[in-house]
């Protein structure tokens, strides 16, 4: 019986310009990917931690994969023990051991266009290349007016998603949810406030979007919307199964994968019946690194008939 081996290769990826968020600002990030050799079946997967996000590091997931020394085997059931934890690293292994289907998903998805610093131009620029959805990040530096305005200011079916990244307090919180219910132009507000904090309580949920507050389904209650970060969200079949009996709206989002990790997160969006308008226009932002395949765009497809052991040997 053959119980498998893997083999992993560390990227770093460098942005074409810092990457701004509430929380800080990025110059680079880090990714481990996994090729997976299992009864002659290859798999890939991607482990893509994205700051502020409570899951392990790169050098936490290193030190596990350099501890198994390819033995998938042990590496499984080193995992089936711990309960939970590398959450990232699941959700790799779980690419790999579907990744013949994943290989030939090649079905399009609607995708909501990222703006990270929010002005007419830059959100004329997307409206242009024929995004519906527009995700804008806020922070409490913004503006609260100025975004009120250049949301007025945009065709009325443009839909605009706020992201804060947990960094207002309960009264700017507050603040931004009553504004999102009383336009039909704002999807909902992500992530508001931090982490646990106690205002959440207190807020309306239904245009309230968790997504710091997500990382894996277990003991997660929440009646509103939810962001699923595949690569993030720990073992796909747990999250499928979470996912059959919960009805929250889910917004299937990005960290910025490479071509591994963004064909394995769409695909899983793909099977959720109820999968809209996806979070993935992360593309561009890398100094050419070789890393990303996919096309960018308001509509994109899966990349089929794509030679992924060829990419991977590029860079092993
Ligand atoms: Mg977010």
């Amino acid at each position: 019986m053959n119980d498998g081996k893997y083999e992993f290769l560390r990227v770093r990826r460098e942005f074409l310009h810092p990457f701004v968020t509430a929380v800080g600002s990025f110059t680079e990030v880090e990714r481990i990917l996994i090729k997976t050799e299992m009864d002659g079946k290859i798999g890939f997967g991607e482990v893509a931690p994205w700051p502020n996000f409570d899951t392990e590091s790169i050098s936490d997931c290193l030190e596990l994969l350099n501890t198994f020394a390819g033995n998938l085997y042990k590496l499984n059931a080193h995992l089936k023990e711990l309960e939970g934890e590398f959450p990232c690293l699941r959700a790799a292994l779980s690419s790999c051991r579907h990744w013949e289907e994943i290989a030939n998903f090649n079905k399009k998805t609607s995708w909501a266009g990222l703006v990270s610093k929010p002005t007419e131009e830059s959100i004329g620029r997307k409206i242009a290349e024929g995004f519906k959805t527009l995700k804008l990040k806020i922070s409490p530096l913004t503006s609260f007016s100025s975004i009120k305005s250049l949301i007025s200011a945009a065709p009325k079916n443009i839909i605009f998603r706020l992201d804060a990244n947990g960094s207002l307090n309960l009264q700017e919180a507050e603040q931004w949810v009553n504004f999102a219910l009383s336009s039909d132009q704002v999807e909902f507000i992500e992530q508001p406030l931090p982490v646990n904090h106690p205002g959440y309580n207190q807020l309306d949920t239904k245009k309230i979007a968790l997504d710091e507050s997500f990382i894996s389904p277990h003991e997660f209650n929440w009646a509103g919307p939810v962001v699923v970060k595949p690569s993030l969200v720990g073992d796909w079949d747990v999250f499928l199964a979470w996912r059959k009996t919960h009805s929250n709206k889910v917004i299937y989002s990005s960290v910025f994968e490479t071509a591994f990790g963004r064909q394995a997160g769409l695909w899983l969006a793909h099977l959720d019946p109820a999968v809209g308008t996806v979070g993935f226009d992360t593309l561009n932002q890398f100094k050419d690194d070789g890393l990303d395949r996919h096309q960018s765009g308001p509509v994109v497809g899966g990349l089929s008939n794509f030679d992924w052991l060829a990419l991977w040997r590029k860079f092993k």
